[in-house]
Protein backbone atom coordinates (compact mmCIF):
# COMPACT_ATOMS: atom_id res chain seq x y z
CA UNK A 1 0.00 0.00 0.00
CA UNK A 2 1.46 3.63 -1.15
CA UNK A 3 2.15 6.15 1.48
CA UNK A 4 -0.85 8.96 0.84
CA UNK A 5 1.26 11.84 -0.06
CA UNK A 6 1.58 13.16 -3.28
CA UNK A 7 4.42 11.32 -5.40
CA UNK A 8 6.70 12.52 -8.29
CA UNK A 9 3.98 11.31 -10.68
CA UNK A 10 2.73 11.37 -13.09
CA UNK A 11 6.08 11.55 -14.97
CA UNK A 12 6.29 11.61 -18.60
CA UNK A 13 8.45 9.19 -20.10
CA UNK A 14 11.51 10.11 -21.69
CA UNK A 15 11.04 7.47 -24.21
CA UNK A 16 14.29 6.28 -26.31
CA UNK A 17 14.79 7.38 -30.07
CA UNK A 18 12.56 10.18 -29.19
CA UNK A 19 13.09 13.84 -29.87
CA UNK A 20 10.72 15.58 -28.14
CA UNK A 21 10.46 19.42 -27.81
CA UNK A 22 8.06 20.91 -24.62
CA UNK A 23 6.73 24.43 -24.79
CA UNK A 24 7.21 25.06 -21.18
CA UNK A 25 5.96 29.04 -21.57
CA UNK A 26 4.86 30.95 -24.56
CA UNK A 27 4.56 34.66 -22.87
CA UNK A 28 7.38 37.64 -22.42
CA UNK A 29 7.58 40.11 -19.66
CA UNK A 30 4.27 41.00 -19.56
CA UNK A 31 2.03 38.78 -17.41
CA UNK A 32 -0.93 36.82 -19.10
CA UNK A 33 -3.33 34.38 -18.26
CA UNK A 34 -2.32 30.63 -19.85
CA UNK A 35 1.31 32.06 -20.93
CA UNK A 36 3.90 31.50 -18.91
CA UNK A 37 7.00 33.00 -18.97
CA UNK A 38 9.72 31.79 -21.63
CA UNK A 39 11.38 28.08 -21.43
CA UNK A 40 11.73 25.35 -23.57
CA UNK A 41 12.34 21.75 -22.56
CA UNK A 42 14.12 19.34 -25.36
CA UNK A 43 14.06 15.51 -23.78
CA UNK A 44 16.74 13.44 -26.07
CA UNK A 45 18.86 10.66 -25.42
CA UNK A 46 17.94 10.02 -22.07
CA UNK A 47 18.36 13.63 -20.52
CA UNK A 48 16.00 16.66 -20.31
CA UNK A 49 17.90 20.34 -22.00
CA UNK A 50 16.30 23.35 -20.69
CA UNK A 51 16.34 26.39 -22.93
CA UNK A 52 15.79 29.56 -21.15
CA UNK A 53 14.25 29.86 -17.50
CA UNK A 54 11.24 31.99 -16.86
CA UNK A 55 9.58 32.02 -13.92
CA UNK A 56 7.80 29.33 -14.26
CA UNK A 57 9.45 27.29 -14.99
CA UNK A 58 9.67 25.03 -12.32
CA UNK A 59 5.87 24.42 -12.10
CA UNK A 60 5.41 24.06 -15.97
CA UNK A 61 8.28 21.42 -15.68
CA UNK A 62 6.10 19.40 -13.31
CA UNK A 63 2.77 20.08 -15.60
CA UNK A 64 5.02 18.50 -18.05
CA UNK A 65 5.49 15.40 -16.31
CA UNK A 66 9.49 15.76 -16.89
CA UNK A 67 9.94 17.33 -13.67
CA UNK A 68 12.87 19.55 -12.80
CA UNK A 69 15.21 16.97 -10.91
CA UNK A 70 15.65 15.69 -14.42
CA UNK A 71 17.57 19.31 -15.99
CA UNK A 72 20.91 19.22 -15.46
CA UNK A 73 22.04 21.67 -18.10
CA UNK A 74 20.32 25.09 -18.84
CA UNK A 75 21.03 27.29 -22.16
CA UNK A 76 20.36 30.51 -22.07
CA UNK A 77 19.62 32.37 -25.00
CA UNK A 78 19.99 36.21 -23.39
CA UNK A 79 19.35 38.00 -19.96
CA UNK A 80 16.30 39.55 -20.08
CA UNK A 81 14.37 38.75 -16.77
CA UNK A 82 11.72 36.80 -18.66
CA UNK A 83 14.37 34.12 -19.49
CA UNK A 84 16.30 33.71 -16.59
CA UNK A 85 14.00 34.61 -13.27
CA UNK A 86 12.91 31.14 -12.67
CA UNK A 87 16.74 30.04 -12.13
CA UNK A 88 17.13 30.04 -8.57
CA UNK A 89 13.58 27.87 -8.00
CA UNK A 90 15.01 25.23 -10.71
CA UNK A 91 18.41 25.12 -9.17
CA UNK A 92 16.96 24.50 -5.88
CA UNK A 93 13.96 22.39 -6.70
CA UNK A 94 15.94 20.58 -9.27
CA UNK A 95 18.42 18.94 -6.30
CA UNK A 96 18.98 15.88 -4.59
CA UNK A 97 16.85 17.55 -1.33
CA UNK A 98 14.56 14.78 -0.42
CA UNK A 99 13.95 10.90 -1.98
CA UNK A 100 12.01 10.23 -4.79
CA UNK A 101 10.88 8.61 -7.76
CA UNK A 102 12.94 10.42 -10.23
CA UNK A 103 16.29 11.41 -7.91
CA UNK A 104 17.46 14.94 -8.01
CA UNK A 105 20.79 15.86 -9.21
CA UNK A 106 23.84 14.98 -7.52
CA UNK A 107 26.00 16.64 -9.87
CA UNK A 108 26.97 20.29 -10.29
CA UNK A 109 24.15 21.93 -12.76
CA UNK A 110 25.89 23.14 -15.71
CA UNK A 111 24.74 26.44 -17.48
CA UNK A 112 25.61 27.27 -21.13
CA UNK A 113 25.12 30.98 -22.40
CA UNK A 114 26.58 34.10 -24.15
CA UNK A 115 29.33 36.62 -22.31
CA UNK A 116 27.48 37.90 -19.23
CA UNK A 117 25.88 34.42 -18.06
CA UNK A 118 28.30 33.73 -15.12
CA UNK A 119 28.49 37.01 -13.99
CA UNK A 120 24.36 37.24 -14.18
CA UNK A 121 23.47 33.68 -13.15
CA UNK A 122 26.49 33.91 -10.59
CA UNK A 123 24.45 36.62 -8.97
CA UNK A 124 21.76 34.52 -8.54
CA UNK A 125 23.65 31.56 -7.55
CA UNK A 126 24.92 34.31 -4.71
CA UNK A 127 21.73 35.17 -3.39
CA UNK A 128 21.30 31.48 -2.53
CA UNK A 129 24.18 30.90 -0.93
CA UNK A 130 22.94 31.21 2.81
CA UNK A 131 20.08 28.52 1.92
CA UNK A 132 22.60 26.40 -0.19
CA UNK A 133 24.97 26.66 2.62
CA UNK A 134 21.72 25.12 4.95
CA UNK A 135 20.81 22.76 3.20
CA UNK A 136 24.29 20.70 2.78
CA UNK A 137 25.25 21.12 6.47
CA UNK A 138 22.11 20.49 7.70
CA UNK A 139 19.78 18.86 5.52
CA UNK A 140 22.55 16.82 4.56
CA UNK A 141 21.59 17.55 1.03
CA UNK A 142 24.30 16.47 -1.89
CA UNK A 143 27.35 18.78 -1.88
CA UNK A 144 28.09 17.78 -5.08
CA UNK A 145 24.74 19.00 -6.48
CA UNK A 146 25.54 22.49 -4.97
CA UNK A 147 28.03 23.70 -7.30
CA UNK A 148 27.71 25.36 -10.52
CA UNK A 149 30.02 24.98 -13.65
CA UNK A 150 29.28 27.79 -16.64
CA UNK A 151 29.96 27.43 -20.07
CA UNK A 152 30.22 30.98 -22.39
CA UNK A 153 30.45 30.78 -25.92
CA UNK A 154 28.51 32.93 -28.44
CA UNK A 155 28.62 30.82 -31.13
CA UNK A 156 29.50 27.20 -32.58
CA UNK A 157 29.33 23.12 -30.42
CA UNK A 158 28.18 23.51 -27.00
CA UNK A 159 26.67 20.74 -26.05
CA UNK A 160 27.88 17.18 -27.57
CA UNK A 161 26.39 13.81 -25.25
CA UNK A 162 24.79 11.05 -25.59
CA UNK A 163 24.21 11.60 -29.39
CA UNK A 164 22.43 15.13 -28.95
CA UNK A 165 25.01 18.41 -30.10
CA UNK A 166 24.02 21.91 -29.24
CA UNK A 167 25.04 24.87 -31.90
CA UNK A 168 24.87 28.53 -30.43
CA UNK A 169 24.51 30.91 -32.91
CA UNK A 170 24.37 34.62 -32.64
CA UNK A 171 21.31 36.61 -33.15
CA UNK A 172 20.23 40.33 -33.37
CA UNK A 173 18.26 41.27 -29.87
CA UNK A 174 20.55 44.67 -29.54
CA UNK A 175 20.92 46.64 -26.83
CA UNK A 176 20.38 42.79 -25.52
CA UNK A 177 24.23 41.87 -26.77
CA UNK A 178 24.95 39.26 -27.31
CA UNK A 179 21.72 36.84 -27.66
CA UNK A 180 21.49 33.39 -29.00
CA UNK A 181 19.38 31.37 -30.80
CA UNK A 182 20.14 27.42 -30.60
CA UNK A 183 20.46 24.26 -33.34
CA UNK A 184 19.61 20.79 -31.23
CA UNK A 185 20.76 17.68 -33.19
CA UNK A 186 19.57 14.26 -32.57
CA UNK A 187 19.76 10.98 -34.84
CA UNK A 188 19.26 13.01 -37.88
CA UNK A 189 16.66 15.12 -36.53
CA UNK A 190 17.03 18.69 -36.30
CA UNK A 191 15.18 21.86 -33.85
CA UNK A 192 15.80 25.44 -34.07
CA UNK A 193 15.24 27.68 -31.20
CA UNK A 194 15.37 30.97 -32.57
CA UNK A 195 15.50 32.95 -29.19
CA UNK A 196 14.36 36.43 -29.12
CA UNK A 197 15.54 38.45 -31.82
CA UNK A 198 15.18 40.64 -35.16
CA UNK A 199 14.66 38.02 -38.51
CA UNK A 200 18.25 36.82 -38.76
CA UNK A 201 20.02 35.10 -41.74
CA UNK A 202 22.23 33.30 -39.01
CA UNK A 203 18.55 31.83 -37.77
CA UNK A 204 17.31 30.89 -41.67
CA UNK A 205 21.06 29.15 -42.28
CA UNK A 206 20.81 26.91 -38.65
CA UNK A 207 16.67 25.77 -39.42
CA UNK A 208 18.11 24.86 -42.84
CA UNK A 209 15.91 22.06 -43.62
CA UNK A 210 15.40 21.47 -39.80
CA UNK A 211 12.05 19.44 -38.80
CA UNK A 212 10.70 21.96 -36.23
CA UNK A 213 11.42 25.84 -35.94
CA UNK A 214 10.35 27.74 -32.74
CA UNK A 215 10.76 30.77 -33.65
CA UNK A 216 9.86 34.40 -31.56
CA UNK A 217 7.41 36.38 -33.28
CA UNK A 218 4.38 39.63 -32.60
CA UNK A 219 1.73 40.50 -34.50
CA UNK A 220 2.53 43.66 -36.45
CA UNK A 221 -0.79 44.90 -37.23
CA UNK A 222 -2.25 43.95 -33.66
CA UNK A 223 0.23 45.83 -31.93
CA UNK A 224 0.37 49.21 -34.96
CA UNK A 225 -3.11 49.16 -33.43
CA UNK A 226 -2.60 48.82 -29.93
CA UNK A 227 -0.15 52.07 -30.30
CA UNK A 228 -2.57 54.12 -32.30
CA UNK A 229 -5.19 53.34 -29.76
CA UNK A 230 -2.69 54.20 -26.56
CA UNK A 231 -1.15 57.35 -28.10
CA UNK A 232 0.63 57.94 -24.50
CA UNK A 233 2.06 54.72 -24.57
CA UNK A 234 2.77 54.17 -28.22
CA UNK A 235 6.64 54.23 -28.16
CA UNK A 236 6.80 51.56 -25.55
CA UNK A 237 4.34 49.52 -27.22
CA UNK A 238 6.30 49.77 -30.62
CA UNK A 239 9.91 49.81 -29.05
CA UNK A 240 10.34 46.10 -27.87
CA UNK A 241 9.07 44.76 -30.99
CA UNK A 242 11.69 46.44 -32.74
CA UNK A 243 13.61 43.42 -31.62
CA UNK A 244 11.42 40.89 -32.45
CA UNK A 245 10.12 39.37 -35.40
CA UNK A 246 6.99 39.46 -36.64
CA UNK A 247 4.69 36.68 -37.79
CA UNK A 248 5.03 37.15 -41.72
CA UNK A 249 8.91 37.66 -41.23
CA UNK A 250 9.28 34.39 -39.19
CA UNK A 251 7.01 33.01 -42.06
CA UNK A 252 10.06 34.16 -44.60
CA UNK A 253 12.62 32.40 -42.49
CA UNK A 254 11.29 29.35 -42.50
CA UNK A 255 10.47 29.31 -45.84
CA UNK A 256 13.67 30.35 -46.75
CA UNK A 257 15.43 28.12 -44.29
CA UNK A 258 12.71 25.53 -45.91
CA UNK A 259 11.67 23.93 -42.45
CA UNK A 260 9.19 21.17 -42.02
CA UNK A 261 6.82 23.18 -39.47
CA UNK A 262 7.29 26.90 -37.83
CA UNK A 263 6.19 27.27 -34.23
CA UNK A 264 5.60 30.34 -33.05
CA UNK A 265 6.00 31.69 -29.60
CA UNK A 266 7.30 34.58 -27.29
CA UNK A 267 3.81 36.08 -28.54
CA UNK A 268 3.19 39.71 -28.21
CA UNK A 269 0.44 40.15 -27.79
CA UNK A 270 -0.77 36.82 -26.64
CA UNK A 271 -3.71 35.78 -29.02
CA UNK A 272 -7.01 34.18 -27.11
CA UNK A 273 -7.17 30.19 -27.31
CA UNK A 274 -9.71 30.55 -29.94
CA UNK A 275 -9.25 29.19 -33.93
CA UNK A 276 -10.71 32.65 -34.99
CA UNK A 277 -7.78 34.50 -33.05
CA UNK A 278 -5.41 32.21 -33.67
CA UNK A 279 -6.41 32.79 -37.77
CA UNK A 280 -6.17 36.35 -37.31
CA UNK A 281 -2.77 36.25 -35.57
CA UNK A 282 -1.21 33.95 -38.28
CA UNK A 283 -2.94 36.18 -41.63
CA UNK A 284 -0.82 36.17 -44.17
CA UNK A 285 1.62 33.35 -42.80
CA UNK A 286 0.81 30.85 -45.17
CA UNK A 287 0.74 32.51 -48.68
CA UNK A 288 4.45 33.45 -47.32
CA UNK A 289 5.26 30.06 -45.89
CA UNK A 290 4.06 26.42 -47.54
CA UNK A 291 4.57 24.40 -44.43
CA UNK A 292 2.98 23.37 -41.49
CA UNK A 293 2.80 26.63 -38.73
CA UNK A 294 1.17 26.03 -35.21
CA UNK A 295 0.66 28.70 -32.92
CA UNK A 296 2.32 27.53 -30.00
CA UNK A 297 0.74 27.08 -26.44
CA UNK A 298 1.92 26.04 -23.05
CA UNK A 299 2.93 22.79 -22.62
CA UNK A 300 2.74 22.10 -26.28
CA UNK A 301 4.75 18.62 -26.77
CA UNK A 302 6.21 18.25 -30.32
CA UNK A 303 7.47 14.32 -30.75
CA UNK A 304 10.35 13.37 -33.48
CA UNK A 305 10.77 9.97 -34.09
CA UNK A 306 14.60 9.47 -34.88
CA UNK A 307 15.92 7.30 -37.20
ZN1 LIG B 1 11.76 37.62 -23.96
ZN1 LIG C 1 14.45 39.44 -24.76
Amino acid sequence: MPHPFIQDTPIAPVAEGLLSVILLGTGTPRAYPGAAKPAVAVAAGGQVLLFDCGSDTVRQLISSGLMPQRVRDVFFTHHHYDHNAGFPDLFISSWRTHVGVIPGRSQAMRVYGPTRTREIIGKFYDALAYDIGLRVAYNKSDAAGADIEFFEKNSGLVFDQNSVRVTAFAVDHRPVEPALGYLIEYRGKRVVISGDTRPMPSTAAHAREADLLIHDAYNELWLTEIASENPDQAIQVTNPAKYHTTTLEAAKIAQEAQVQHLVLTHHIPVPQATSEAETAYITGMSEIFSGRITVGRDLMRFDLETN
